[in-house]
């Protein structure tokens, strides 16, 4: 209900925070978070004199029990703008192993009844288009790329090339990466075809040491065309499906070289989004998309007229308290 009141509210960011439940093996760990209710999370904060606790509020808080398809059960008016050719930007930030990619991707065991919010996503845009048919003839072709030290990579080649791609201005045929692959789909299965030719590509490189996937942001981007069969108008509309690079802070006293060089691209394309929706929130006539690449990327799906929703994510450890809280603090931000 609430979503209805705030969702024609073009430009509006909307903020979700979910929480990990605990993983096998992990049954008696304590918990930091303490309460949630009603679009409140409390977190305790240990403090020298005894117990603390800090509370924050969003549009919507997901408990660790939450199943996928709550998660995304009220994204459907946000798909459905897409449709009707406006920009949507859904983004998942949070610490490494907070749950990002659960959320946007799946957990790598696939069921229908864990898939994340990306398949849904595309399912449901299929479903609207088709029962559009009548009226609209929707054409759907996927992008998917790599920020990794602010370089744009594709993630949908076959022929193991790697060439470094240029964000451009919207103005490219609706296309901020217009040399990415842009692929045709017409159904769910090649969607999932696609991404695991993403994932896989996405994977190139990386050992179970040394995890690129966590320190890269990786979208999906889902261009929409709508030819209205009777005026024959044509609508755009298009939607970034983004899973960023882990949150955490790096301590500069125990990286060198090349770790430490992602901490610091990372550290800034954050910081750069956290401006963008900072800016934005506070409806400031000048917001800085220039900053990281990543904010080049969404430019025409942050602000104007265009929807975003925040996935925060938090781990429920009370080991991992104090990256909780700088997540929610970056998200309050956003409020
Ligand atoms: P991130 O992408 O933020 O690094 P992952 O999505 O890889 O984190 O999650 C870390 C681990 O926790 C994975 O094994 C994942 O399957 C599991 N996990 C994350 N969220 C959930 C959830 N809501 N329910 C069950 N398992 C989850
Ligand atoms: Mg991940």
């Amino acid at each position: 209900k609430l979503y209805n009141q705030v969702q024609d509210l073009k430009g509006s960011i909307r903020v979700y925070c979910r929480v990990r439940p605990f993983l096998s093996g992990q049954m008696n760990y304590l918990s930091s978070v303490q309460h949630i209710e009603d679009g409140i999370i409390t977190i305790s904060t240990p403090s020298k004199n005894g117990k603390g606790h800090k509370s924050f509020s969003f549009n919507k808080v997901f408990g660790p029990s939450a199943t996928q398809a709550e998660v995304f059960s009220d994204m459907h008016p946000l798909i459905r703008s897409v449709l009707d050719g406006y920009n949507v930007c859904i983004f998942a930030y949070g610490q490494t192993g907070s749950g990002k990619t659960y959320t946007m991707s799946g957990p790598k065991e696939h069921t229908e009844k864990n898939q994340g919010v990306n398949y849904r996503a595309l399912s449901d845009l299929f479903l609207i288009a088709d029962q559009r048919k009548d009226t609209f003839l929707y054409d759907v072709s996927v992008q998917m790329i790599e920020i990794y030290n602010e370089q744009v990579r594709d993630l949908l080649v076959t022929d193991g090339t790697n060439k470094r791609l240029e964000i451009r201005s919207s103005s490219h045929r609706g296309l901020s990466v217009p040399d990415a692959n842009l692929v045709s789909v017409s159904s769910t299965s090649d969607v999932i075809d696609l991404m695991n030719i993403g994932q896989r590509n996405r994977a190139v490189g990386a050992t179970a040491l040394n995890d690129r996937s966590s320190r890269s942001h990786s979208c999906l981007t889902v261009h929409v065309q709508g030819r209205d069969l009777t005026s024959g108008t044509i609508l755009r509309g298009c939607m970034h499906l983004v899973d960023l690079a882990g949150s955490e802070r790096v301590d500069k006293s125990e990286v060198t070289g090349d770790r430490l060089k992602e901490a610091q691209h990372i550290n800034k394309s954050l910081s750069a989004l956290g401006d963008v929706i900072a800016s934005l929130a506070q409806k400031n006539s000048h917001v800085p998309y220039r900053n990281s690449k990543l904010t080049q990327l969404l430019q025409d799906s942050l602000g104007g007229q265009a929807k975003t929703l925040m996935f925060v994510h938090i781990s429920p450890e009370a080991d991992a308290t104090g990256e909780s809280i700088s997540t929610l603090k970056f998200a309050e931000r956003a409020a």
